[in-house]
């Protein structure tokens, strides 16, 4: 196996002045001149005393040089752990506590806020947006660094924190073998080649930015158009340059609101891809009509990087998110037993395969609680795997809503509310009811015009059961998401706790 630092290594010794980051109005980065970089970074992390097995934690701005920190890591044998700008003092307390890195590479405009962790077991170090900081004036007098600590496919290649959707969030170590084989899965899946040129606009301290859309360029020796956020316009002046756009499910939201979306401005892109989060099924077909394209999505974690993809060749159909990737075994099992269910019952997603992370970081009750004997990690999604062979994601275990006893999975219910007219989208979250134990609740957005709560229970009465019939609708200006596009369900659930005291 190769590491994810060594596939690109020798692609950048073939792509050499190839450009491999593209970035409005800067100036383009080859393979080539990011190698050096990498390897100039490989030799300060030695000179800083990073050893393999050592903790490099990064909460910086989206750059090249942040991914030329991360391979220069991997090449290091050390363990690249990427933090969210976003994370304040508290929330940063907690992670450096917990990870314990050896070197912890912040903004400059953070130094003097974090100064006080430097000491003889952490380094503190600064990366800019613009590539400034101590870290690459480090690295320029640093004796850079050709070889690679030898890492097999079980040695540890990175921590990442889960998105905190259901909780805190937890740190999922993922090996070498992890990455690697899920790199080599989605080239193959996606035919991604050298040929593509990506549209990059994910943040790159989470999976799909870092794991799915990096990695996938420096491996294959594609051209990324690097932009430090989305802007729906500037992506679609962008398409005729390129090939293959990432994104999250509200990005194709917004470009859909864009008049200028339609067939001619996509003509030159081959694949728009969604994941992270569910994609309408209406913006899916909205899509397709004003494009010609079908959206592909895909399914995936940051404990098990992708687990399922709908195919690049063949049906893409919305509300699924397709078959498990080559290597990967996907099973339903039901919620209270965990024995396997038979095609098209609900219950828990399991996956096994080289994709599966080794396990939480500090945290072995909990690893031992979400892993199955025989190996099977256990998604907390819930899921059904039709006679087609599509698999198709209901919700978040934890989302389910148990009322008078029933099961109702919010997405049938999210489903038919959207379907009426004047509804853009809807959250069903269950809450605490002193008669039924939890109370089927919609929180619905509108499109634009008025909407009557009571008419949106009205027009339910039809199509749903009763017990799955909200017993109030709240009518909101929007859903509470975070960057990655996930409705906060949680947050929803604390907002309106009290609403049937
Ligand atoms: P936490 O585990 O901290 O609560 P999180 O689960 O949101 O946060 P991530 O690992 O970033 O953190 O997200 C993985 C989850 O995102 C999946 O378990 C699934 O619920 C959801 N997800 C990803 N892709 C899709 C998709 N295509 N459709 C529906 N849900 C998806
Ligand atoms: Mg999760």
């Amino acid at each position: 196996m190769q590491t994810i630092h060594e596939h690109f290594i020798q692609t950048a010794e073939v792509m050499q002045g190839k450009t491999l980051f593209e970035r409005p109005g800067q100036p383009d980065i080859s393979f080539a001149q990011m190698r050096g970089s990498v390897e100039a970074l490989a030799g300060a992390l030695t000179a800083l005393g990073v050893a393999p097995g050592d903790r490099v934690a990064v909460q910086v701005e989206k750059s090249p040089e942040a991914i030329a920190l991360y391979l220069a890591t991997l090449q290091v044998g050390g363990i690249f752990l990427p933090l969210n700008p976003a994370y304040t003092g508290a929330e940063i307390d907690y992670f450096i506590g917990d990870a314990a890195p050896r070197l912890f590479v912040c903004d400059p405009g953070q130094q003097s806020a974090h100064a006080h962790r430097a000491g003889p077991s952490l380094a503190l170090e600064t990366l800019g947006a613009d590539g400034q900081g101590s870290l690459m004036d480090r690295a320029a007098g640093a004796v850079p660094r050709e070889d690679a600590h030898p890492c097999g496919p079980d040695d540890r290649a990175a921590i990442l924190y889960t998105s905190g959707t259901t909780g805190r969030s937890k740190g999922a170590v993922l090996t070498h073998g992890n990455l690697t084989s899920n790199t080599e899965a989605l080239l193959d899946c996606w035919q991604f080649t050298a040929n593509d040129r990506l549209i990059h606009a994910l943040p790159i301290f989470h999976t799909h930015g870092l794991f799915v859309a990096a990695n996938m360029a420096l491996v294959a020796g594609a051209t990324m158009i690097f932009l430090t956020k989305f802007d729906a316009d500037q992506a679609i002046d962008l398409m005729e340059r390129a090939t293959v756009l990432m994104g999250v499910p509200t990005f194709y939201t917004r470009l859909l609101k864009s008049p200028r979306l339609d067939g001619q401005t996509t003509a030159g892109m081959r694949l728009f891809v969604s994941g992270s989060a569910p994609l309408l099924a209406e913006d899916h077909r909205a899509f397709s009509d004003r494009t010609g394209q079908m959206i592909l999505e895909r399914y995936g974690m940051t404990e098990t990087c992708m687990i399922a993809s709908n195919p690049y060749e063949g049906a893409r159909i919305a509300g699924a998110v397709g078959m498990a990737l080559p290597g990967i075994a996907i099973r339903i099992t039901d919620r209270e037993s965990g024995a396997s269910l038979p095609e098209g019952e609900i219950g828990l997603i399991e996956v096994k395969g080289p994709n599966v992370f080794e396990g939480y970081w500090n945290m072995p009750e909990k690893t031992a609680s979400e892993f199955r004997e025989d190996g099977y990690f256990i998604t907390g999604d819930l899921g059904t795997i039709a006679e087609d062979g599509y698999l198709r994601i209901v919700g978040r275990d934890k989302d389910l809503v148990i009322s008078g006893g029933y099961n109702v999975y919010p997405k049938e219910v999210e489903e038919a509310i959207d379907a009426l007219p004047g509804v853009l989208e809807s959250a069903v979250i269950g809450l605490p009811h002193a008669d039924l134990g939890e109370a089927v609740t919609a929180i619905v957005v509108p499109k634009g015009g008025p909407l009557e709560a009571e008419a949106i229970r009205a027009a339910l009465e039809g199509t749903l059961a009763r017990f799955k019939q909200p017993k109030r609708v709240i009518v909101a200006e929007a859903l509470p998401r975070n960057v990655m596009g996930k409705v906060q369900k949680a947050e929803l659930r604390k907002t309106h706790a009290g609403l049937y005291d």
